[in-house]
């Protein structure tokens, strides 16, 4: 999959991150933020949640591919394992609106 163009030239430029699932660097606003709350994985749907942030599209499978990896603990630097059910809920729910 190919990026395509979101980017904004002349204005600010838009915000790049890496899918810890698939690893597509893609413009910020189309993954979601991640942060850690005592050692479960919540979305930062506001973006306002202070603290090291990992970024994820909004799908199951790149959430899937991300704990097969073991990318939240490499990109929260934490060694414990984290707990993925929050996260995987708010995904489904996602998820199911889509399907309808
Ligand atoms: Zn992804």
């Amino acid at each position: 999959m190919r990026p395509h163009g979101k980017l904004e030239y002349g204005g600010q430029a838009a915000l790049r991150r890496t899918c810890v699932g698939c690893r597509v660097r893609t413009v910020s606003s189309e993954l979601l933020r991640l942060v850690v709350v005592e050692g479960v994985i919540v979305p930062d749907l506001r973006r306002r949640l202070q603290g090291r942030g990992a970024s994820l599209h909004p799908t199951l499978s790149c959430l899937e591919l991300a704990e097969r990896r073991r990318a939240f603990s490499r990109a929260f630097r934490v060694a414990e394992s984290l707990d993925l059910s929050r996260l995987r809920g708010h995904l489904e729910e996602q998820q199911a609106e889509r399907i309808g």
